[in-house]
């Protein structure tokens, strides 16, 4: 009915990795998609902390026949997924706190869903002075993340201001997540 009535536009995302049972549904849901004229994109889903876990030999075979599907897939268009694919890290600046905010239920503002406690400040406070220090505030999580929507936010400047400054937090530190690079790469590798 959407593919006949619709007045805008359908996008269908599915996601692979991270303990999903059937990956190869991921690839009957793009066919379908792309079958009934819809856009079609594919999410690599991330683990408790918004860090990749790398995907097994079926799920690379999927991600890459859905990539293949044609041009009305974005997912041919995604670097960032390629290497996630690949469990290579990404050089790239997260602006999540300037470019994207992640609003939880207490009504503040944290980097994204998988790194609350930063910097976890009122929405209604939420100034641009905020928004220009996180910017500019370096998160040691980027290497490895596969939040594919700040990903995609930040590379309208990612080619500028490099990042100087540390992550600050504002409120309950039990919810820091935030890791060293170091920790993070022994974590995804000795899986
Ligand atoms: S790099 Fe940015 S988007 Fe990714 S987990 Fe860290 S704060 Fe969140």
């Amino acid at each position: 009915m959407l593919a006949e009535h619709a007045e805008f536009g359908v996008n269908i995302n599915s996601v692979l990795g991270s303990g999903i049972n059937h990956p190869q549904d991921a690839l009957t849901v793009a066919n379908r998609a792309v079958e009934l004229g819809f856009t079609s994109t594919l999410g690599i889903i991330h683990d408790g902390t918004g860090q990749l876990r790398p995907l097994s030999e079926l799920e690379q075979s999927i991600y890459t026949k859905i990539k293949n599907l044609g041009k009305r897939s974005y997912a041919r268009f995604d670097k960032f997924q390629k290497n996630i694919v690949q469990a290579q890290p990404n050089d790239w600046r997260c602006r999540a706190g300037a470019r994207y905010l992640y609003i939880c239920e207490n009504g503040l503002v944290h980097y994204c869903s998988q790194q609350r406690g930063f910097p976890a400040i009122p929405l209604k406070d939420y100034s641009r002075q905020y928004m220009r220090r996180e910017f500019n505030t370096r998160k040691s999580c980027a290497p490895f993340c596969t939040v594919s929507c700040v990903q995609q936010v930040a590379m309208l400047d990612n080619w500028r201001s490099p990042q100087t400054l540390n992550p600050q937090a504002a409120g309950n530190s039990t919810l820091v997540r935030l890791q060293t690079q170091s920790q993070e790469k022994t974590e995804v590798f000795a899986k």
